[in-house]
């Protein structure tokens, strides 16, 4: 397993000093989080590219910019939040994207099938002709976008990926918020390519927990072998995100 940092912590600073702060706590890997850039930025990918390489970093995931559509209307505008998440991946090298179901949980379930048809219509392709895996999120019951339990995940995927290719990214800490870490385990443990790494409300792990020993050891079993990103509420301290760091790469040597 690969300890990675998603950088959407550090979303505040500018591009070059979020990737430095990385760098300074001494991660080797990231998953690139869009909100890092600033909207007048987003469609200047070279700017990205250029920042990255000037860090040393590896871009492990990229993380999408999501549009969780309340109306129709909106759809236009996913496509495009999507459209130019995986460009920016591409460009960063990235082979995986983390997208999140993109439509309202408050949709009524027949327009919730109709966003998705139409939004994933153009981004599955795209990121096929891109060679880009993506890799759909578990959310959280807070979260306004659908897709928290294996049911809501099942009806999403039913939709957008009925050939069973697409991936999971597993989050750790909304699946223990909504009590489903086992249920979407046992669903879709053979397919987590990415994993978001977090105790409840995105609190750093600095210590063992009977959870926390019990997810790793299925991803064990599972084979397990990709990033496990630690995604962390922006106001973590430095010296907590070291402490998690430290922690993360001792306990994943027994794994
Ligand atoms: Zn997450």
């Amino acid at each position: 397993m690969k300890l990675s940092l998603s950088n959407g912590i550090f979303c505040k600073l500018r591009l070059e000093g979020n990737l430095a702060a990385v760098k300074h706590l001494g991660f080797q890997n990231i998953e690139f989080n869009m909100k890092s850039i600033k909207k007048e930025h987003d469609t200047d990918v070279y700017r990205e590219q250029k920042a990255l390489a000037t860090s040393g970093l590896d871009c492990l995931t990229l993380h999408s910019a999501v549009m969780h559509v309340k109306d129709p209307i909106e759809v236009h505008q996913a496509v495009y939040y999507g459209k130019i998440s995986l460009e920016c991946a591409r460009a960063l090298d990235a082979p995986l994207m983390t997208v999140h179901s993109n439509v309202s949980k408050k949709l009524p379930r027949h327009v919730r099938e109709k966003c998705l048809n139409e939004i994933f219509g153009e981004i599955k392709p795209f990121a096929k002709s891109l060679d880009i895996k993506l890799a759909l999120e578990n959310l959280s019951y807070t979260s306004t976008g659908f897709g928290k339990n294996v049911e809501q995940l099942e009806e999403v995927l039913g939709v957008i990926d009925p050939e069973g290719k697409m991936g999971i990214t597993f989050d750790l800490c909304h699946a223990l918020e909504t009590k489903e870490m086992d249920n979407l385990l046992e669903a879709y443990g053979s397919r987590i390519c990415n994993v978001h790494m977090a105790n409840k409300a995105h609190t750093p792990f600095t210590q063992e927990t009977v959870e926390l020993t019990h997810f790793l050891t299925k991803l064990h079993d599972y084979g397990y072998e990709g990033p496990i990103t630690l995604e962390l509420e922006h106001r973590t301290l430095m010296e907590e995100i070291a402490k998690s760091k430290a922690f993360f790469e001792k306990l994943l040597m027994k794994y």
